[in-house]
């Protein structure tokens, strides 16, 4: 009898033993259904040796049901996992849920019914079927997706299935995706890309660990240089990896891919169709998906044979997940390159100080571009003291910053204005009786968004229309906005210079691809005058026309004493200044502060890089941050407030006493109330040399906590 060992996808119960029937093949990787109480799991073979189990005798041993069709996950890929659940301290069948599809691609390929409008127009509509027909134009999805799109029942679109005009289309799951070339449009390369590029594609050759750290100022052409290395492993035949931080920069990154290789490349982020997430996810793991493209997930996917992995714009936060399982995908790269034997390339033109840190001790090999391709030159940058330039009354922007728009607009050139603030403003207040507008499941202020018209939170998505009168004194007409957004910077724009065509750029704005896309087109053919964005206009974008960015408040990052604050300041306003003058016309950048003494702003006006890396890296080793020492967090979280606080309290009573760690809290979390939950949060300092992963597992495992209260381990948090 053959027994074998599965990590089943139920959390409570992580390992358990089966028989494997007669005639059935399994080896490990396989993708499994395995009996479970009434019920049937999920479950992947795993090496017995590498996961502790419960002794349950042999004649206990339940059959195996089913091998699913799918090739089993690779090795280097469960290694990985093993690996990103030990050092997160996360539990392993969460990590190896990221690997796996939806249930139906592990059911098989064939095909999938989706459904489009087939343009039958009746003379009579009921108010949600002219909804749906209208929100579904040029959409093609399932039921389920088209109904959530057009903010409708499942049952009204069955019933314009029923009336003609929603029709079925049949999908193919397995056709083919189209191959890319890797000498369709190869560029000629400037003396240093070509250096970079050689060093990349010889790796890739040489199948071989190399960490790569790309270390090139805005516009230097980094994407150039990394493409030969994806050209070298299409050569091969080896599958290629390429994460970036956001679906945002996609569509760019789309364009120039295609323009070199051909076609596009596979696409994986949340927001996929289920059709697509299907499609690609098998093309993953056959082999046949050459190059993928996504977010953060896609790093966790059974590719077949990896040749390469690249991690764009590497110094980005969005690559350090926050919930479920809290991974950083810069770091995990690194880690899966080395178990696939493969170089791994992070470019950036603000490398993260852990990043600068690993290729100093040559760990990571740094590659630098210090010039602009094409002889384009660096922006030149100032500073806006505004205590002695102050805006007018209720306004933002200096008077200088202002004059230097009406001049880019008279010489028909671009300018750039950066708040890293959505909405209208921050603070919505009663002028009469001082009422403030609070999200009642955050601690946090409701967010005015003019646009819609309603009241926001950013941290749950509570909404509520902008009232008439107050709720508190029933006062009418009494809001007062407090603080600037880009909403109202957008306003300001248009009263100061009324004639300019101006684009907001925000999250809100700019939620699909189309709307990004017709963005970047309008901006590129000389359509727009002024630009007005949040950190989505940071990076990823070159347009020509451009030579002016005004950063409306380079402060803003550098309250709440984060202890990344400046480096975030730092890489957003160097990023953002980076979009100034990449064409032909040289770029100007004016940085409006109350504080030009600042480090981070000093450093970033006297162009000085590495004199913000030499401060950076003093106050980080003066703090034991890292690189020179670690933190955990744990969040402690309950609806009920004195239940939460017990438990963080239980838990600081138990913490171990050792020399190399160093236990903080509990406090109230800096969100202490988060989406109906009160927060707690104690800090763990400790040095390199600690087993600080082992230290929590000993602290925390023995610990018992009522059903309302949830522990969450952050390893490396980003920001506390
Ligand atoms: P980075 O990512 O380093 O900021 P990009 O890769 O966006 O820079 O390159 C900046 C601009 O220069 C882009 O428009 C790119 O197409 C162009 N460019 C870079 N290298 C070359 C090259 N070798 N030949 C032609 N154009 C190039
Ligand atoms: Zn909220």
């Amino acid at each position: 009898m053959k027994r074998v060992r599965l990590l089943v996808f139920n959390a409570a119960l992580g390992v358990l033993d089966y028989r494997v029937p007669e005639g059935m093949a399994v080896e490990h990787g396989s993708v499994v259904i395995a009996p479970l109480g009434p019920r049937q799991v999920l479950g992947v073979v795993w090496e017995a040796d590498r996961l502790s189990a419960q002794d349950v005798p042999e004649s206990k041993l339940r059959p195996l049901l089913e091998v699913l069709p799918v090739p089993p996950l690779p090795a280097q890929l469960r290694r990985l996992i093993e690996w990103t659940a030990d050092y997160y301290c996360a539990p392993l069948s969460s990590v190896a849920r990221m690997a796996l599809g939806s249930m139906a691609a592990l059911r098989g390929g064939g095909t999938a019914t989706e459904y489009r409008l087939t343009g039958a127009e009746p003379a009579r509509l009921t108010p949600q079927r002219a909804a749906a027909l209208d929100a579904l134009q040029g959409e093609q999805a399932s039921i389920r997706e088209l109904a959530e799109l057009a903010s409708v029942s499942e049952g009204v679109l069955r019933g314009m299935v029923g009336a003609g005009l929603l029709e079925p289309v049949t999908v193919d799951l397995d056709r083919p995706y189209p191959r890319a070339r890797p000498e369709f449009a190869v560029p000629e390369l400037s003396e240093g890309q070509q250096a970079a590029a050689d060093t990349f594609v010889a790796a890739v050759r040489e199948h071989r660990f190399a960490p790569f750290l790309l270390d090139g100022v805005t516009g230097s052409g980094k994407t150039e240089c990394y493409f030969e290395a994806v050209a070298e492993a299409l050569r091969l035949g080896r599958q290629v990896l390429v994460l970036l931080p956001e679906i945002a920069l996609t569509e760019n990154f789309l364009r120039r891919f295609e323009q070199r290789f051909g076609v596009p490349p596979v696409l994986w982020h949340s927001s996929l169709k289920s059709s697509e997430r299907r499609r690609a996810w098998r093309a993953v793991i056959s082999g046949e998906a050459q190059v993928v493209v996504g977010a953060r997930s896609s790093l966790f996917l059974p590719y077949a044979d990896l040749g390469l992995i690249v991690v764009d714009e590497a110094h980005e936060v969005s690559f350090k997940q926050d919930d479920g399982v809290r991974y950083n995908a810069r770091d995990v790269a690194v880690i899966r390159a080395k178990f696939e034997a493969i170089p791994v390339v992070l470019a950036s033109a603000t490398p993260a100080l852990e990043s600068m840190q690993l290729a100093e001790a040559g760990i990571y090999k740094k590659i630098e571009l210090p010039d602009r391709f094409g002889g384009a030159m660096l922006p030149d940058i100032r500073i806006v003291d505004l205590r002695q330039e102050p805006p007018e009354r209720g306004h933002w922007i200096a008077p200088r910053l202002v004059e230097e728009m009406k001049e880019r607009l008279a010489r028909g050139e671009q300018s750039l204005l950066f708040l890293n603030r959505r909405g209208y403003a921050p603070l919505t207040l009663c002028r009469n009786c001082g009422y403030r507008f609070q999200c009642p499941n955050c601690t946090a202020w409701l967010v005015e968004h003019r646009f819609s018209k309603r009241l926001a939170c950013h941290h749950c998505g509570h909404d509520v229309p902008v009232p008439d009168a107050c709720p508190e004194c029933g006062t009418a007409d009494c809001l007062v906005a407090c603080g600037p957004g880009v909403e109202r910077i957008a306003d300001e724009v248009a009263e100061v210079l009324p004639e300019a065509r101006t684009a907001l750029v925000t999250s809100d704005t700019m939620n699909n691809p189309e709307a990004i896309g017709e963005f970047v087109a309008m901006a590129e053919g000389g359509a727009i005058d002024v630009i007005i964005g949040t950190q989505l206009v940071t990076k990823g974008y070159h347009f020509p026309e451009l030579t002016l960015v005004g950063v409306i408040d380079a402060d803003l990052g550098l309250e709440g004493g984060d202890l990344r604050a400046a480096e975030r300041t730092y890489q957003q306003i160097a990023q953002v200044a980076g979009r100034a003058g990449r064409g032909e016309k040289p770029g100007e950048v004016l940085i409006q502060t109350r504080h030009p003494e600042a480090a981070v702003i000093a450093a970033l006006a006297n162009g000085d890089r590495d004199a913000f890396y030499a401060a950076e890296t003093e106050s980080r080793r003066d703090a034991g941050a890292p690189p020179f020492g670690r933190w955990a967090a744990i969040i402690v979280s309950s609806e009920d407030q004195a239940e939460a606080l017990a438990a963080a309290r239980a838990i600081g009573g138990t913490a171990p006493n050792l020399p190399d760690m160093l236990v903080l809290g509990p406090a109230p979390a800096p969100l202490s109330l988060l989406r109906g939950r009160h927060r707690f949060r104690l800090l763990i300092n400790a040095r390199r040399s600690a087993e600080l992963q082992k230290a929590l597992r000993d602290w925390l495992e023995p610990l018992q906590f009522p059903k309302g209260v949830r522990v969450n381990i952050d390893v490396d948090p980003y920001s506390f």
